[in-house]
């Protein structure tokens, strides 16, 4: 289940300035969707790093990027934190704190085996897949892992269970699925992906193994859905869209599909405000505006900014569901906070 309360939809926008009707007004303005930015998980990742920062000095290794925001890494670089591909390249006796996106059991192995401190700042909903994972394949099940393949989430994942994972990367590839007892398979995914599109894939694989089982819960995380159904509402009234985030961050560019599928003329990725093309605007009346769920606030308000010298300078919330989903830091940082006495809550100065 979602936990987060959904606005109601009654056919209009929830606004912060007036009655809006899409269609109607030509004059300049920006639609920004809510909820957007930071969810529950990449807060805990980023707030973990700084608070090991904090408590045990620099540097901290991070295994793969923290989460996937160019932004948030060198912010964290310049703290001190050193961001290294694999294992091996880590000082035997350091600290490694293992990225959102989770990893596989031979990567906690690793670590173990090169005598590593380790720091799990998994998200929690990352963490729930793999407990599926485990569970299903201790079962004998087939299991289909619909997502990205290459992506790091989707290689921790299916690193639970190697033998009995299949990745299917979208509807065109779903007849490549192999199965061995038709009663005894089921789908699970990535979290990040377009809502969509899974059921798109999902419905692909249906024709192949009918008796295919769903996920016990929704795989797609509450943050990836909530900016989608956002986006949505925001894309369908604009005639250009901005989202903010990386290129390697899987929901921020779900976003930017999501939001030309549900008709808005132009989307486009920035990670930066200083990425937006004069030529985006011509005949632009509407501009969306989204980030991803790695996504700082500060560099959308850096493209408000930027909108409000173009002349976009009235922005209108559109808000389709109020968040306040909260993760406890991860238990092994948890420990040391509490035992040097300090705070062990998610909170930061930032
Ligand atoms: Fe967790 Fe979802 Fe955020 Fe990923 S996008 S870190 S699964 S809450």
């Amino acid at each position: 289940m979602n936990p987060t309360k959904p606005i109601a939809d009654n056919g209009h926008f929830a606004e912060s300035a007036g009655d809006h009707q899409p269609a109607a007004s030509s004059r300049k303005k920006v639609l920004l969707a809510s909820p957007r930015g930071y969810c529950a998980g990449v807060d805990r990742a980023v707030i973990a790093v700084e608070k090991a920062l904090d408590h045990y000095g620099a540097p901290i290794y991070v295994r793969k990027q923290i989460v996937h925001n160019r932004f948030v890494v060198s912010s964290l670089e310049k703290r001190g934190a050193i961001f290294v591909d694999e294992v091996d390249e880590v000082p035997t006796g350091s600290i490694l704190v293992f990225s959102a996106h989770g990893v596989s059991p031979a990567v906690v192995a690793a670590a173990e085996e090169r005598g590593l401190q380790t720091i799990d700042a998994t998200c929690p909903l990352v963490t729930k897949v793999h407990r599926e994972v485990q569970r299903f394949a201790k079962e004998d099940y087939d299991i289909i892992l619909v997502g990205h393949t290459g992506h790091e989430e989707v290689e921790g994942t299916a690193g639970e269970a190697p033998d009995r994972v299949q990745i299917i990367d979208g509807p065109e590839h779903a007849d490549k699925a192999m199965v061995r007892d038709p009663k005894k398979v089921v789908w699970l995914s990535q979290t990040t992906l377009s809502v969509d599109e899974t059921m798109e894939t999902v419905e692909k694989l249906r024709i192949k193994v009918p008796t295919l089982q769903n996920p016990p819960s929704d795989d797609i995380c509450y943050a990836t859905q909530n900016r989608q159904v956002a986006i949505k509402k925001v894309g369908a009234a604009s005639d250009l869209v901005i989202v903010v985030g990386s290129a390697n961050s899987s929901n921020t560019v779900r976003l930017v599909e999501v939001a030309l599928q549900a008709g808005a003329k132009a989307a486009y990725r920035v990670d930066f405000a200083s990425e937006i093309q004069e030529a985006w605007f011509e005949g632009v009346s509407t501009v969306g505006v989204s980030s991803g769920a790695s996504v700082p606030e500060v560099l959308v308000e850096e493209v408000l900014e930027q909108l409000a010298e173009r002349g976009y300078g009235d922005v209108r919330n559109v808000t389709t569901a109020e968040e306040d989903v909260q993760f406890s830091l991860p238990k092994e940082l948890r420990k040391d906070l509490k035992q040097a006495g300090e705070d062990t809550s998610n909170k930061t100065k930032r």
